[in-house]
């Protein structure tokens, strides 16, 4: 009886012990699950003087250097900030980290990174990542967007009608009607981005011929990255991947040219860099299973999204959600920089 007594004491002991314990094991559990968390930040241009920018381009891939820092020095309290390569470790169940991991990532390889983050990311001693749209690099190219952008805003300054050169490239007439109806930059930027790339690439010599001499040049600040920033900065510990070669929509290609964009890129990054590129960052965010099944097979490992998700470990490493931020989505009611804001953002 005594030790049937003392047995079932001792069980009840364990039970009490268990249900005593079952909140502090959940909250262990929590801070497990935090811990193979891995928050992606996305990044497009940094810039001296924002007021100007805004003027000149798309707001929305814009931060100062100034908010850029208060991020940066948000992001150094909160997380364990590490290289994309040792944040998908983590995910990979390779590394095991204290805290919630960032990395921090920039899209589009503008010369700004170089000018504006790179010297700010150095004096806080953080590792970043820079996708960068291969053939474009040391060259004059602009962007699409930006060159969109730049001439549907001076296209609306000077009052002139776009639906003859879209014509004359080729655009379907329901299309242009659509476009015609957008009256921001920004929309009809939108709506001209996402096209096949030849078509695009037509639409925007049409309408260079038609609004270049209103437009004047485009300005300074859209330049894209030199190779001797790329190696300076990959020198000093900045990684690099690939943003495609070309830029384009990839689920608007056909598969082959998807295909050789991959691969071109992917070579001509590793042969600048002398070292193995492995990880992508999708133009426009866009991409899809069959896209998934070509970055595997040209050799990327990595492939980033424009998807707001915090990534854990297991998910799909081809398919990485990121917060993107700029220097609007942590502005607070009175227009400035706003640290609770800027909390809430990377709270998701
Ligand atoms: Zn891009």
């Amino acid at each position: 009886v005594k030790e049937e007594m003392s047995s079932s004491v001792a069980k009840f002991g364990r039970r009490a012990i268990k249900s005593a314990a079952a909140p502090f094991a959940q909250l262990f559990q929590r801070l497990e699950s935090d811990a193979g968390q891995v928050t992606i930040l996305g990044y497009h241009r940094v810039v001296a003087d924002i007021a100007q920018a805004e003027r000149d381009s798309i707001f929305g891939l814009l931060t100062s250097t100034e908010t850029f820092r208060r991020h940066l020095e948000l992001v150094r309290e909160q997380y364990e900030v590490l290289s994309l390569e040792e944040a998908v470790r983590v995910l990979r169940g390779e590394r095991r980290a204290a805290r919630p991991v960032a990395a921090i990532t920039f899209d589009d390889g503008y010369r700004d990174n170089y000018e504006q983050a790179f010297p700010v990311l150095q004096r806080l001693g953080l590792p970043a990542t820079i996708f960068v749209p291969t053939s474009y690099i040391g060259t004059a190219r602009l962007l699409d967007h930006d060159r969109i952008y730049w001439l549907a805003q001076a296209a609306r300054v000077c009052r002139l009608e776009l639906a003859v050169p879209l014509r004359k490239a080729g655009l379907a007439p329901e299309k242009i009607a659509a476009l015609n109806s957008k009256l921001h930059p920004l929309a009809l930027a939108e709506g001209l981005v996402y096209l096949p790339f030849d078509l695009r690439e037509r639409v925007l010599g049409c309408l260079e011929e038609a609004v270049g001499e209103c437009a004047g040049s485009y300005p300074a600040g859209l330049a894209l990255l030199e190779w001797e920033m790329v190696a300076e900065m990959a020198e000093a510990g900045i990684s690099f991947g690939s943003h495609s070669d070309q830029h384009a929509v990839l689920t608007l290609e056909a598969e082959p040219e998807v295909e050789r964009d991959l691969v071109n890129s992917k070579r001509l990054l590793e042969a600048r860099l002398g070292r193995p590129v492995r990880h992508f960052a999708y133009p426009n965010g866009c991409y899809s299973g069959a896209i998934k099944r070509l970055m595997a097979r040209a050799g990327f490992e990595v492939a980033v999204t424009t998807e707001r998700r915090i990534n854990r470990r297991g998910d799909d490493l081809l398919a990485l959600g990121r917060i993107c931020l700029c220097e609007e989505s942590t502005r607070g009611l009175t227009g400035r920089y706003s640290r609770a804001v800027a909390r809430l953002r990377l709270a998701i």
